[in-house]
C-alpha cells in the first residue's frame, strides 16, 4: 500500500467519469480514476444486442466524434468509442480497483481502495446506479433461475420465461426472447406498458400482447417463485403458471450507504436526491462533487449520458477556481 497525493480522485470510469478525466487532463490537474470493474462497466453489462435511444453525437464527450453505422449506436459501438477515447488520450484509469471509503481531512480527502490509499484535494463521485438491483423481496428470489440483469436470449429458447417490469429493458428482453423461441409472460405492476418505452418499440410489444404471442398480466405481481412454477397475484385472483426462468428488470439504485458514509445528505422525500449545488455539482461536503446519473438519487431516469456529460466541465471549472 502506498499513499498517493492527487489534485482530483474520480470514482467510476463510466462515460461521465471518463469525461471528468478528460477535463482534468486538459487543465493539467494531477488526477486518477478508480474503477471497480472493466472500463464503462455498466455499458459492458448491458444486453449484448442493445441499441441506445440516443443518437451517437449525443453520447460524445469533449466533442470527440462518435461515428456509428446507424444514427443510434449499439452497445459494441459505444464500448469501442469510450475505449478509444480513454486509450488514445492516455487517461490515468486504474481498473478493477474498488473504492471502499472516502474520509474528509482538514486539507482534502483520504481515500481507501481495496488496493491502495490516496490523498486528494478534491473527489468526484461518478459511480452510477447499475450495481444494485431493486429486489422483488419475495420467496424464491434467491433461486439460481432468477436474474436481475439480462444479457441475451439464446439460453431461454424453448423455455417458460417470466419477465417482470414494463420498462425499456423489460420490453426489449421480452421481445428478443419471444423471437428466439422462448415462451414469454410479462408481469407488470402497473396497468400498461411503460410511458418511456422507445416510441419505435412500443407498437411492437403492444401488438405481440394483443395477438397473444407474449402473455401479459397487468396490475399483477409475482407472489412466490418455485423451482418449476411461479404464483402470480392478479386482479382476478392468484394464478400458478409453469416457469423455467424469471428475469426481474425492476430497476436499480445508487449505493446510498457509500454516499452517506462520505457525508452526503439526501432529500427526505421518496426520491432521495443527493444534496449538491446545481451550478457547480459540489455536494454538501466541500470539495466532493457528484457527476452523472448518481445525481438523480432514486430517480434513475432523470440523468443519463446525454444530459449529464456537461457535469465534467462544470465540476472542473469550479475545481480550477478553488484548488
Ligand atoms: C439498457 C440501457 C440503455 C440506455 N440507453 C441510454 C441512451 O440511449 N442514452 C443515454 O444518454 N443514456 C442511456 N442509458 C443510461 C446511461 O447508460 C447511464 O446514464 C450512464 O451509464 C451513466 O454514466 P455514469 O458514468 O454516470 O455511470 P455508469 O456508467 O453507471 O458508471 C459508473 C461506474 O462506477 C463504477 N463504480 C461504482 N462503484 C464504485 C466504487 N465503489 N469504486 C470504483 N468504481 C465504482 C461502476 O463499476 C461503473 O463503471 C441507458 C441505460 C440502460 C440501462
Amino acid at each position: 500500500m502506498e499513499d498517493l497525493d492527487l489534485d482530483v480522485l474520480i470514482i467510476g470510469a463510466g462515460p461521465i467519469g471518463i469525461a471528468c478525466a478528460l477535463e482534468c487532463k486538459k487543465r493539467n490537474l494531477n488526477y486518477v480514476v478508480l474503477e471497480k470493474g472493466a472500463l464503462t462497466n455498466s455499458l459492458f453489462t448491458y444486453p449484448l444486442n442493445m441499441t441506445f435511444f440516443s443518437t451517437s453525437e449525443k453520447l460524445e464527450i469533449d466533442n470527440i466524434p462518435f461515428i456509428s453505422n446507424n444514427p443510434k449506436p449499439t452497445r459494441n459501438e459505444a464500448l469501442e468509442y469510450y475505449r478509444r477515447v480513454s486509450t488514445s488520450n492516455t487517461l490515468n484509469i486504474n481498473l478493477y480497483e474498488t473504492v471502499i471509503e472516502v474520509n474528509k481531512t482538514p486539507t482534502g480527502f483520504k481515500i481507501k481502495s481495496d488496493k491502495s490509499l490516496y490523498n486528494a484535494k478534491k473527489i468526484i463521485i461518478a459511480t452510477g446506479f447499475y450495481d444494485i438491483p431493486n429486489l422483488l423481496n419475495i420467496e424464491g428470489e434467491d433461486l439460481p433461475k432468477v436474474f436481475h440483469y439480462y444479457k441475451e436470449a439464446h439460453p431461454f429458447t424453448l423455455q417458460d420465461i417470466a419477465v417482470v417490469g414494463a420498462s425499456n429493458s423489460s420490453v426489449d428482453a421480452a421481445l428478443e426472447i419471444y423471437r428466439k423461441g422462448g415462451n414469454v409472460t410479462m408481469i407488470v405492476r402497473g396497468d400498461a406498458i411503460g410511458e418511456r418505452v422507445k416510441y419505435w418499440v412500443k407498437p411492437d410489444i403492444l401488438n405481440r400482447i394483443e395477438e397473444g404471442s407474449i402473455k401479459a398480466y397487468f396490475n399483477s405481481e409475482i407472489k412466490e417463485i418455485k423451482p418449476s412454477e411461479i404464483i402470480i397475484k392478479t386482479p382476478k385472483g392468484e394464478k400458478t403458471i409453469a416457469n423455467d426462468y424469471v428475469i426481474a428488470l425492476t430497476g436499480y439504485r445508487p449505493n446510498f450507504k457509500f454516499l452517506e458514509n462520505a457525508g452526503i445528505e439526501f432529500s427526505t422525500d421518496r426520491k432521495s436526491i443527493p444534496n449538491y449545488n446545481p451550478e457547480t455539482m459540489e455536494s454538501n461536503v466541500k470539495g466532493l462533487y457528484l457527476a452523472g446519473v448518481i445525481c438523480g438519487g432514486k430517480e434513475t431516469h432523470k440523468w443519463f449520458i446525454e444530459n449529464s456529460r456537461i457535469h465534467a466541465k462544470m465540476i472542473t471549472n469550479h475545481i480550477t477556481q478553488t484548488i
